[in-house]
């Protein structure tokens, strides 16, 4: 069985998608915590932080730069990784948060 995640980047499962590549995706979290409560996801399925490949994480990073950017929140914005502890999804996420920019929140596909 699949992730939840990974249902919704093969859209057997609705989300609001914010930015999408070949190898990441980006979507709304449907519990928002912030009024910006996006889910930085890596296609591959992957467990958690700790297991997963530098080369994957780097990408992560890259992407929470490019999300920053998009939303013009260079210095606005909290990352969050539960590893195990406090972890619902067992697929690799950044949590990516903000008050700011909420105007600028434009999903792909609505
Ligand atoms: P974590 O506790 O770090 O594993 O966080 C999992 C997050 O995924 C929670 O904030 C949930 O609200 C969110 N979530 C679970 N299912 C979905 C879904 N179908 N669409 C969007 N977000 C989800």
């Amino acid at each position: 069985m699949s992730s939840i995640f990974t249902q919704i980047i093969k859209r057997k499962l609705p989300s609001k998608i914010f930015y999408e590549t070949d190898e990441i995706i980006v979507i709304e979290d449907k519990n928002p915590k912030a009024k910006i409560h996006l889910l930085i996801i890596p296609k591959i399925e992957t467990k958690n932080f700790y297991v997963t490949p530098l080369k994957t994480l780097n990408l992560l990073n890259e992407t929470v730069k490019v999300i920053a950017g998009l939303l013009n929140l260079e210095n606005r914005f909290k990352i969050l990784i539960n590893n195990g502890f406090g972890q619902e999804v067992d697929h690799l996420h950044y949590h990516f948060l903000s008050d700011y920019g909420a105007d600028k929140l434009k999903f792909i596909n609505e």
